[in-house]
């Protein structure tokens, strides 16, 4: 099989030689096989690309001085140029992290170049406001774009990630250094050849792939005005405290253990398809998923075996091949945490009603687990608070809608959920209730109009949106000499 390799690093508009020869080895979650390789980025690197977008944004002509229609220009060019390479980047991501390649079709081929279209009209719409004043005179709030961006995503949806920060922070005006997970870096460069392509001005957009410790000399790098972090939590309290310590803004989508709650008048057969969707999509590997499924006691059973009868029905394989519905996760690591996950689950008295024996049956390569669902679930066990990242749900039982806003609200975590009903006003009632930052009636889908965050350990701020946008821009005032017309 040949391999996608590459020896330079987009930086400052072009392909660059790399300031040390370390690299990093890209391998198929799938097969286990090396799949690609491209450099490791060095602090060295991350000094030259944030040289290079401070270079770019600083540019007294250049682009945070363009107008949003030249901008928008631009930005147009930059789609067209990431849709003709949407099948390809969906592709890549799939060889990588083991997303099936239908939901990599979904989420990474097309979901960018839609971003960078609707954040570039949302700009084209207004960056000024001007104001009849209390005290005779007028003033002007112009929104400015905040600076040169540290931008670092994870591997689970990396294009998807990508854009949430990319598209609204160019839109801006801002300029980017990019740290991709090193466990998905080939369409970080599939994205960069866009970009080139697109003729997007040299510093404007900067890719550095590498691990954590060269993704925290970013963060505290003195060339960054604003960080946008998606990661775990742990790693976010850690960027926080830099930032914090900085006064540096910063956004922070972070870990998520969200509830999918059951009403006692739902029919989940007749929404399967939309359950899966928000509770195991992705092998597990989504931060928003509702990976505490809370069941009324009046329909406890029937609800147990319909889950576990849909988790044991799912198409476990290669994720390129069109009907899998559950591919491999992304590196022995993560299996051997969704693993042990499990066995603690076992131990802590969990009933198991679907998997959790491992690996599924006639996978001896590649990073597999089998979907695993626990029942009877105690609401404060290890499995049912924190974040275990594969296709592992916990069921727990409830008496009253009372208790079942109680258990859903009793995590340190708040970034997702869903209520499933019959009736989608009782479901919006109680969704309400719910404390956390997105919630979905009957499913859950990330609409890039309205805004997706989390509270507590999940984060801080809001991508997409007209939200998403104003975390890449300053409000400044001018005081006009000019008295109210
Ligand atoms: P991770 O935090 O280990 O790594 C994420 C990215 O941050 C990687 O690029 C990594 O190299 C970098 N990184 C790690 N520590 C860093 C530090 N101290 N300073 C700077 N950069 C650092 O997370 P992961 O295991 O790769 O990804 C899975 C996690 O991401 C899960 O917890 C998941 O819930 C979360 N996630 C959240 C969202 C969201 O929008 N809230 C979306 C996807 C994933």
């Amino acid at each position: 099989m040949t391999t996608i390799d590459y020896e330079k690093l987009y930086v400052d508009g072009s392909w660059t030689a790399p300031e040390s020869g370390q690299r990093i080895a890209v391998h198929s979650p799938t097969t286990e096989e090396l799949i690609g390789s491209v450099p490791e980025g060095t602090e060295r690197d991350i000094d030259n690309a944030v040289a290079a977008a401070r270079r770019a944004f600083d540019d007294p002509a250049g682009w945070a001085t363009w107008t949003p229609a030249r901008r928008g220009e631009a930005l147009e060019r930059f789609a067209a140029a990431l849709e003709a390479r949407g099948a390809e980047t969906a592709r890549r991501v799939t060889i990588q992290n083991g997303m099936p390649l239908w939901l990599a079709m979904n989420f990474e081929a097309g979901f960018p170049a839609m971003l960078v279209r609707y954040y570039s009209g949302l700009v084209q719409a207004g960056i000024e406001e001007r104001r009849q004043g209390m005290l005779g005179k007028q003033s002007l709030v112009i929104r400015e774009p905040i600076g040169v961006v540290a931008a670092i995503v994870p591997w689970n949806v990396p294009q998807a990630i990508t854009f949430l920060k990319l598209a609204p922070a160019l839109a801006a005006g801002c300029t980017v250094v990019l740290k991709p997970a090193p466990e998905t870096v080939l369409d970080a460069f599939m994205m960069a050849e866009a970009a080139n392509e697109a003729g997007l001005p040299p510093g404007v957009i900067n890719v550095v792939p590498a691990g954590r410790e060269v993704g925290a000399y970013l963060v505290q790098h003195p060339g960054v005005d604003k960080v946008s972090f998606t990661g775990s939590s742990a790693a976010g309290r850690s960027i926080a405290r830099t930032c914090g310590e900085l006064l540096r803004p910063v956004t922070l989508e972070l870990g998520g253990k969200s509830a999918a709650v059951v009403l006692d008048d739902a029919d989940l057969l007749q929404n399967a398809e939309s359950f899966f969707a928000s509770t195991l999509l992705n092998n597990g590997q989504i931060c928003w998923l509702g990976t505490r499924v809370l069941a009324p006691r009046s329909k406890y059973d029937s609800i147990v075996d319909t889950i576990a009868g849909l988790a044991s029905s799912l198409r476990v394989g290669d994720p390129l091949d069109e009907t899998t519905q559950i591919g491999p996760l992304v590196s022995q690591r993560q299996r051997d945490r969704v693993e042990s996950y499990i066995e603690k689950g076992k131990s802590d008295g969990g009933r198991l009603v679907a998997g959790g024996g491992g690996r599924p049956a006639g996978r001896d390569k590649g990073w597999f687990v089998e979907p695993t669902i626990f029942a009877d679930v105690d609401p404060n066990a290890t499995i049912a608070q924190e974040e275990i990242f594969g296709p592992v749900l916990a069921v727990i039982p409830y008496d009253d809608e009372d208790q079942a806003v109680a258990i859903a609200n009793g995590t340190d975590y708040g970034l997702g959920g869903s209520v499933w009903t019959a009736d989608p006003q009782r479901g919006a009632a109680f969704a309400r209730r719910v404390r956390t930052g997105t919630v979905g009636v009957n499913g859950y889908v990330n609409d890039p109009v309205s805004p997706f965050g989390g509270i507590k350990a999940s984060g801080m701020g809001r991508e997409l949106g007209p939200e998403g946008l104003v975390a890449f821009q300053t409000v400044k005032t001018v005081y006009l000499d000019e008295p109210n017309s």
